[in-house]
C-alpha cells in the first residue's frame, strides 16, 4: 500500500555535503556557517538583519522579549495557527487574546482586528503586539494590518512559519516592509530544512541585536555595549536573563544549501496546488482561495468540505488508504491550557468552523504525479461513495 504523508523534507547530496563539510570542520557550532545563513536568508529577504536560533518557537519568544513584551502587557494572534504564535507571548508573562480569522484566507481578519481594536481603545488595553499567521504559507494582508499598527501604537510580529518564499505586493515576505519581525521555521514539514531551526528577520538593528543577545545567555562582548569598562580579551559581560537558543553550524549549513532550492520548491508546491485545483473541481468542498495581494508558499493545501459531518469520515478513509491527511489547525483557544485561561467554543466561530470542516492534503516537493493523482482519485471515489455520509 502505499504512505504518502502530509508533508516531507527534501534532502539532496548536495545538502548532505554540506552538512559533513561542517563535521570536518573546526566548528560544529558557533562558526562561521550561522553568520553565513543569516546573511543568506537577510539577502533573500531584501537586505534585512537575520537571527538564527534553534527553532521558530525560539525565535517568536526572542522577538516578544526584544519588542519588549512583559507582564501586565496583552499580544493577540489569531486562533487557526499552532500553539506556538500564542505560547511566545505568555513565556513573557503577557495576557493572550486571539482575532478571528477570514472566512476566505483564514488568515486573520482585518476587520475583526479593527473592531476589535475599537473595543480595546474604548476598555483602555490595547495590544502591544499583534502576531498575524501566513497560514499556509498564503501572506497576511500587511499594509492594512500596518495601517491599523501605527494607527493604534502596536507592533507586528509575523509567524511566517510557513511562508519563507511567499510575496506581498512584490517584497518577499521577511522584508519587514510592514512589519517589526519576521520569523521563519525550519523544521522538516515546512518549506526548507534546518531539522530544528527558525530565524527572525528585521529591519531594525537594535532589536537584531538584542534578539542575538537573548539567544546567548543575554552575554555580549561588544565594548558598545558593556557596562564596565572592559578589563581585556577575555572579557564579557550578562546584561540580560537570556537562553541557549543557538543554532548549530550543522543546521545552519543544510539551511544555506537548502536556501538555493527555494524557487525550486514552491514553484514545484505551487503546480502540484494548480493541479490539485483544476482535479477538484466540481467536488463538494471548496479549494484554498488566493488574495490577489499574495503569492504564497504553499506550505499546505487545505480544502473545506461543504458538509462538516462527512470529515471524519472522508479523513479515516483516507488515512485507511495510506494518505496522511491532517488538520491544520485545531483552534488555540480550544486546547486545554487556553481553555483554563478562560477561552470556549464560541468566542470564535469562523476558526471553529474552519476546523470543523478543514482537510490538509498531501503537499511537499518530492509529492509525484503520480501520488497526487491517486490521492486525488481516492478523494473523488470517497466523495462519490457517500463516505462519512
Ligand atoms: C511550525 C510552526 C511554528 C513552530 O516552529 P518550530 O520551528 O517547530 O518551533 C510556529 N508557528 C507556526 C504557524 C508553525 O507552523
Amino acid at each position: 500500500m502505499r504512505s504518502i504523508p502530509y508533508g516531507r523534507q527534501s534532502i539532496s547530496e548536495e545538502d548532505v555535503q554540506a552538512v559533513v563539510e561542517v563535521l570536518r570542520s573546526d566548528f560544529l557550532t558557533q562558526g562561521p556557517a550561522v553568520p553565513a545563513f543569516e546573511r543568506a536568508i537577510g539577502d533573500r529577504c531584501g537586505g534585512v538583519h537575520a537571527v538564527a536560533a534553534n527553532s521558530a518557537t525560539s525565535a517568536l519568544h526572542l522577538a516578544c522579549l526584544a519588542l519588549g513584551v512583559g507582564p501586565g502587557d496583552l499580544v493577540w494572534t489569531v486562533p487557526t495557527t499552532f500553539v506556538a504564535s500564542a505560547n511566545c507571548a505568555r513565556y513573557c508573562g503577557a495576557d493572550v487574546d486571539f482575532v478571528d480569522v477570514d472566512p476566505r484566507t483564514y488568515d486573520l481578519s482585518v476587520p475583526s482586528l479593527a473592531l476589535k481594536l475599537e473595543q480595546a481603545r474604548a476598555r483602555g488595553r490595547l495590544p502591544k503586539v499583534v502576531v498575524p499567521v501566513h497560514l499556509a504559507g498564503q501572506p497576511c494582508e500587511l499594509a492594512p494590518i500596518r495601517e491599523l499598527s501605527l494607527r493604534y501604537g502596536f507592533k507586528v510580529l509575523e509567524d511566517a512559519s510557513h511562508a519563507i518564499g511567499a510575496t506581498y505586493r512584490g517584497e518577499p515576505v521577511g522584508s519587514c516592509r510592514w512589519s517589526d519581525v519576521t520569523v521563519f521555521s525550519f523544521h522538516p514539514v515546512k518549506i526548507v530544512t534546518t531539522g530544528e531551526g527558525g530565524v527572525a528577520t528585521t529591519r531594525d538593528p537594535d532589536l537584531a541585536r538584542r534578539m542575538a543577545r537573548l539567544r546567548s545567555h543575554g552575554i555580549t562582548r561588544e565594548a558598545a555595549e558593556l557596562t564596565h569598562p572592559g578589563e581585556g580579551p577575555w572579557y564579557y559581560e550578562q546584561l540580560d536573563l537570556g537562553f541557549n537558543y543557538r543554532m548549530t553550524d550543522l543546521q545552519a549549513a543544510l539551511g544555506r544549501s537548502q536556501l538555493s532550492r527555494l524557487d525550486a520548491f514552491v514553484a514545484r508546491r505551487a503546480g502540484l496546488a494548480r493541479s490539485y485545483d483544476a482535479a477538484l473541481a466540481g467536488l463538494p468542498l471548496t479549494t484554498p482561495w488566493q488574495h490577489p495581494d499574495g503569492r504564497s508558499a504553499w506550505h499546505l493545501y487545505v480544502v473545506r468540505l461543504h458538509d462538516a459531518s462527512r470529515r471524519r469520515g472522508l479523513f479515516e478513509a483516507l488515512r485507511a488508504d495510506g494518505i496522511g491527511v491532517n488538520l491544520h489547525y485545531l483552534p488555540v483557544h480550544r486546547q486545554p491550557y487556553w481553555e483554563r485561561l478562560g477561552f470556549a467554543a464560541g468566542d470564535f466561530p469562523e476558526a471553529e468552523r474552519y476546523a470543523a470542516e478543514a482537510i490538509s492534503l498531501p503537499m511537499y516537493p518530492a509529492l509525484s504525479d503520480d501520488d497526487q493523482a491517486y490521492v486525488v482519485e481516492r478523494l473523488r471515489a470517497h466523495l462519490g461513495a457517500g463516505v462519512g455520509r
